[in-house]
């Protein structure tokens, strides 16, 4: 709707030589979605979210910034398109805790842009490789219950209007959350083990939240096959606890999951962190996609 750079405007109003008032009734930018409230977020599964608490309010449009297969944003680079997509922007939703590395190079191209951090306030595990927080808060389903919490604050904020239709749909939306939730402790109470090998470092919140005891990881840096020192020290650990299995994900090729059952004896199984979806991702995604997580779960380890 507006425009997030304020010089563009000025000049648009100079040559229609118009009042430029409160924004939303501009109407001067072709194409800038009328008087819509314009919400982009960063990346899948912060979309998700999103679309749960505001997706079918009239009058309010939510678009994700990245491809739905962008998968994670570490190391991710803007595209042009990327940058687009922010012009007319009312709110930028992001995951924050350092997954967006990009976010100054917005702020330095959007300074007037309104931007809301999905994990703010959600205590943080710290990587004990990188010192870095691990900002994959979403995977436990009570850091989503939260940062649902997060979001629908900061667009009630940004668009009061639609503030009761924003808290209707977040209350409705935890509510599936804490069902999940519930049937995935009971089910996860009585498993066997609780030793397992993950392909990248998304699942430490979801492990806290199930009592699972992530006993290694085989990409330490997403995206980049493991050494042969690495891959033997996982090997080394898989064969001294007994870990039965290995849970690659859907986004990443199996391979290295692959070689290492294959000297190890373990089970490779897919767990999804969701950070990747189809283009229409439905609401309900991730909720199904926990549900399919659990039964994984109790394939893999009871
Ligand atoms: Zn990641």
């Amino acid at each position: 709707m507006k425009p997030a750079k304020a010089f563009p405007a000025l000049i648009i109003c100079a040559i229609l030589l118009i009042s430029c008032g409160a924004p939303r009734e501009s109407g001067t930018i072709p194409d800038a979605g009328g008087n819509d409230f314009h919400i982009v977020t960063s990346f899948y599964p912060i979309y998700v979210l999103t679309i749960n608490v505001a997706g079918d309010i009239p009058g309010v449009r939510v678009t994700n910034m990245t491809e739905p297969q962008s998968g994670c944003l570490h190391d991710y680079e803007l595209s042009p398109a990327d940058m687009k997509a922010l012009e007319y922007a009312d709110l930028f939703v992001i995951n924050g805790a350092g997954m967006e590395a990009f976010i100054d190079e917005v702020k330095k191209a959007y300074p007037d842009l309104a931007i809301a951090e999905a994990a703010k306030d959600i205590p943080l595990i710290i990587d004990e490789h990188t010192g870095e927080p691990n900002p994959h808060v979403w995977v436990s389903i009570s850091n989503a219950i939260r940062q649902v919490d997060n979001i629908k604050k900061a667009l009630a904020e940004a668009d009061p209007a639609h503030k009761e239709q924003y808290s209707r749909n977040a209350g409705e939306f935890k509510d599936k959350l804490q069902v999940q939730k519930d049937r995935m402790h009971e089910e996860l109470n009585d498993i066997r083990s609780r030793d397992i090998v993950t392909f990248h470092e998304a699942f430490p919140y979801f492990a806290q939240e199930f009592g699972l005891n992530i006993a290694a990881v085989i990409e330490r840096e997403p995206g980049t096959e493991p050494t042969a020192a690495e891959l033997e020290e996982t090997i080394e650990i898989i064969n001294a606890l007994g870990v039965k299995a290995v849970f690659a994900e859907p986004q990443y090729s199996a391979r290295a999951a692959e070689t290492i059952a294959a000297e190890t004896g373990a089970r490779v199984y897919i767990l999804d962190p969701l950070v990747t979806g189809p283009k229409d991702a439905d609401p309900g995604s991730y909720v199904e996609t926990m549900e399919k997580n659990l039964q994984t779960l109790i394939e893999a380890l009871k």
